[in-house]
């Protein structure tokens, strides 16, 4: 209706002028000349607004839509609303595309977008550190002739991309990639790659911990096989001989008995949620364990003593507390020569409390420190098996720490001894004020 309105303007406007330059130029006796002389004023208005608007439309940066009255006007109007319109879109649209990018490019997962030709159309950040490329100067590219490892370009080939492949990274050959191209749109392809370093790395640890743990319990089963064979050929009457095999066999089945508890134990701490913290009181659990690490030394009479901040109590799991404390102190003595020197200490630190055992055993070298927590990890095996050990005591310890929000610290010196510390923080610490210090004894 507005539209009809601006015409029906126009053509009374142009009738108008039509019909005063016809009044003018009867007036003048010459109404021809005047009338085309108006009509061609009007047509030279028109002819110039249309050239006004063709040169904006060749040029829009450097001149301004032309400004108009009448039919022009609305014309320009018009197109001044549509440009306005179109370029609130293009800034919707490249917002959206930045947004889309700047996700993408966060992504800790590599993607590419392939052409049908599996040219590179673009890569994010990832893409580029896994696979070694370098957008945009790979744009354009073939993927296949920068990635050449011999199994992604098979896959490139045999265009079937349901599964994906997995291969050692290009740019970190230590690094294992899995890779997808999942197909879209009429003919591209993305291209979507992830670091599983981490994933066959575990992968690998539970194998390894699978074969370690069945081999550890076939050993003492063997034992145990063995000497049933040989109850079987004793004489009943050989007493002597049938106390030294049933106390052989008794040791075999303690044996194994500790190997499946600390792996119960380790599998709780891995898979059972952490059991409620309560206030733990170290001071008296650490004098107890001082009494039984005195008989566990036994005939070997190692000196051990006790420093203990009596007022330091530990918020935490009881009983998961009691078996790091106890390992360390066990470890302390098993791997302490007789007649040897064990400390034991519970007190304050700067940062919060620390257990620490100190001992002058046999001492670890530098190049176990890092290792001694993962699962049977031994320097010594035959002294660890000898004195009872499973291997898997002090991945119990780091375990139960981690729970704890504490870490072990170890310092050693091969022939001179060892420290082991825990060190807990100030948020786990329960200080009772009303107690008096203890003494070392
Ligand atoms: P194990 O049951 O063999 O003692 P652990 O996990 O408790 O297993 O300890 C791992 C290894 O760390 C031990 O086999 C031993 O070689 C070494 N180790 C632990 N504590 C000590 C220590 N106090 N002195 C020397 N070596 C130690």
């Amino acid at each position: 209706m507005k539209s009809r309105a601006v015409i029906m303007r126009e053509i009374w406007r142009l009738a108008a002028i039509a019909g005063g330059g016809l009044f003018i130029g009867l007036v003048l006796g010459r109404p021809g000349a005047v009338l085309a002389a108006v009509l061609g004023v009007y047509l030279f208005a028109t002819q110039r607004n249309l050239m006004r608007l063709h040169r904006w439309l060749l040029d829009k940066k450097r001149h301004e839509l032309p400004e108009a009255g009448g039919l022009w006007g609305e014309v320009f109007n018009e197109i001044f609303q549509l440009e306005k319109e179109a370029n609130a879109h293009r800034d919707r649209l490249g917002a959206m595309l930045t947004r889309f990018q700047e996700a993408a490019a966060a992504l800790p997962d590599g993607m590419v977008i392939l052409s049908r030709e599996n040219e590179i159309e673009w890569a994010n950040p990832a893409a580029e550190r896994m696979l070694g490329l370098a957008f945009p100067r790979d744009g354009g590219q073939r993927i296949g002739n920068l990635v050449r490892t011999p199994a992604f370009n098979a896959y490139l080939r045999k265009h079937d991309y349901s599964e994906s492949v997995q291969f050692p990274s290009p740019a970190q050959p230590d690094n294992t990639l899995s890779l997808q191209i999942v197909p879209y749109g009429a003919s591209q392809r993305l291209l979507i790659c992830r670091d599983i370093t981490h994933v066959m790395r575990l992968e690998e640890m539970r194998r390894n911990f699978v074969a370690n743990a069945s081999h550890e319990l076939r050993s003492p089963i063997t034992v145990l096989c063995g000497y049933l064979e040989t109850l079987q050929s004793i004489s009943l009457g050989d007493e002597a001989e049938i106390k030294k095999v049933l106390a052989t066999m008794h040791g075999q089945a303690r044996r194994m008995e500790r190997l499946v508890s600390d792996l119960l134990m380790l599998s709780r701490l891995e898979t059972a949620l952490p059991s409620e913290d309560r206030t733990v009181d170290v001071p008296a659990m650490v004098a107890s364990l001082q009494e039984s690490a005195q008989l566990l030394s036994g005939e070997q009479r190692h000196e051990i003593t006790l420093s203990v901040d009596p007022n330091i109590k530990l918020h935490g799991a009881e009983e998961e507390l009691r078996s790091v404390f106890s390992n360390l102190i066990d470890n302390a003595v098993r791997y302490t020569p007789a007649g040897g020197r064990i400390d034991i200490a519970w007190r304050a630190t700067g940062e919060g409390a620390e257990f620490a055992v100190s001992d002058t055993g046999v001492g670890i070298a530098p190049q176990h420190i890092p290792h001694l927590t993962e699962r049977f990890y031994r320097v010594d095996v035959g002294r660890s098996r000898e004195t009872g050990g499973t291997g898997l005591g002090l991945a119990i310890v780091k375990h139960v720490l981690q729970r704890h929000e504490a870490r072990l610290e170890i310092e050693s010196t091969p022939g001179a001894g060892s420290t082991f510390r825990c060190l807990f923080p100030a948020t786990r610490l329960v200080v009772d004020t009303a107690a008096q210090p203890h003494a070392p004894s």
